[in-house]
């Protein structure tokens, strides 16, 4: 069948009129090497201006703040956003996941508390999930969620959390109950981040930073109104959140890695590296990668289009972005020559070190090749 690449009429207005906004709009500034706080207000800034401007929250509903177009409208953006070399919102777990596991299991009363400020980034969201002893196999989570009437008492560790430390809201997963299935007796909690009993302990990365945190919870109350799903069904809206961290934020990977590969390119030039045939193979099959992935999010787009949320398929964009993303940063890397390991090396040193986690967060390469082999493929299950 052929597939049509072509824009209608309505979609070219569209498509001209965000790139008339992009161009005046985007933020020139490359972060290079500036602290984490001034990467995070500028990022939060940028993202309140698309808000005002109408594209954050583009597919989603308009009577919580979304905008209700259509997915083609959202594809569009994020081309734009490439040609633009425009940076990414602040909120990315909130609008990759938060949001969207909101939209599909949260009552209207939830989706009007959480979705407004989440677009604008006034209240900035984060993932409780991993635990010391439960990161691929989540169901081995400890972290307890105490039936107390109107409320849980919630105590426990969780790992790894990016952005807990400017948090507002955790989607938390707690273990209600024990049952012989570990998957069963799960609860899904909203928490607020800044409930007492909440400590927020920083984890340097081998870039220098702190993006990710330890967070304790002693004591931690949580009305049962920011309960998101049913109670002891907290396993099912897991589920969906992870389908929507590889395939919702997969698009949007596969959108950056186009950026990457344009900007390895101008690096190339800048370094006097453009007409080296090695250099130039090697970019231009990045490239080729890049628009693979990017035409593979188009399916995982269809996915969505027919049911609301993405299918485990989505897993491949995670899987072939974070080897990818690796590769292109390792060719900066090269290209720059040692140089590249001093200094902020054009960004492109910090780039390549946080490359590293990309292959484990949001879940490892091994895990999601068994997802892609059992649940896609349909091949016997590993174990
Ligand atoms: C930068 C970064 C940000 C993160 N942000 C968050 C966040 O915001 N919220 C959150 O909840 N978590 C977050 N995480 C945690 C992340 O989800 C886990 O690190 C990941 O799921 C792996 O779990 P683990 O670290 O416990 O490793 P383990 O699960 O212990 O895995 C160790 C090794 O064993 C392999 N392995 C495990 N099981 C299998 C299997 N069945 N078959 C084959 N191989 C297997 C793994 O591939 C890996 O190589 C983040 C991690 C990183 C690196």
């Amino acid at each position: 069948m052929d597939v049509d690449f072509e824009l209608s009429p309505q979609e070219t207005e569209f498509r001209d009129e965000v790139r008339a906004w992009l161009k005046a709009n985007a933020p020139k500034d490359q972060d290079g090497d500036v602290d984490m706080q001034t990467f995070i207000d500028r990022r939060r800034g940028w993202q309140r201006r698309m808000f005002e401007a109408g594209y954050v929250g583009i597919t989603w509903p308009k009577e919580f703040g979304g905008q209700g177009r259509s997915f083609m409208d959202q594809l569009i953006f994020n081309d734009e956003m490439i040609l633009a070399h425009a940076p990414e919102p602040i909120n990315v777990i909130g609008l990759g996941m938060g949001g969207p596991v909101v939209i599909a299991h949260g009552t209207d009363e939830q989706k009007e508390r959480y979705l407004p400020p989440l677009l604008s980034a006034e209240e900035i969201w984060c993932q409780g999930f991993s635990e010391p002893n439960a990161g691929s196999d989540l169901s081995g989570l400890q972290t307890r969620a105490e039936d107390r009437g109107d409320h849980y008492l919630v105590n426990g560790q969780k790992v790894w959390t990016t952005l807990a430390h400017v948090a507002k809201w955790c989607m938390l997963l707690a273990r209600e109950r024990k049952e012989t299935n570990p998957r069963d007796g799960l609860t899904y909690l909203l928490v607020d981040m800044e409930s007492p009993g909440i400590e927020v302990r920083p984890l340097v990365q081998i870039t220098g930073d702190a993006e990710f945190n330890e967070i304790f919870f002693k004591d931690v109350k949580v009305p049962k109104s920011q309960i998101l799903g049913q109670a002891g069904g907290g396993w099912a809206v897991a589920m969906t959140t992870l389908l929507h961290e590889r395939g919702t934020l997969g698009l949007a990977l596969a959108t950056r890695a186009q950026i990457t590969v344009s900007n390895l390119a101008d690096r190339a030039r800048k370094l006097g590296r453009g007409d080296d045939p090695l250099v130039r193979q090697k970019i231009a099959q990045h490239s080729i990668e890049a628009r693979a992935l990017q035409l593979n999010g188009y399916r995982a787009v269809t996915a969505v289009k027919r049911t609301g949320i993405p299918g485990p398929e989505g897993s491949i964009l995670k899987l072939m972005w974070s080897e990818l993303n690796q590769r292109m940063t390792e060719t900066a890397m090269e290209v720059g020559g040692p140089a590249s390991q001093v200094g902020d090396g054009d960004g492109w040193k910090y780039q390549f070190l946080r490359a590293r986690a990309n292959t484990i967060e949001a879940g490892t390469s091994e895990v999601l090749r068994n997802i892609l082999a059992e649940r896609v493929l349909g091949l016997p299950r590993s174990r």
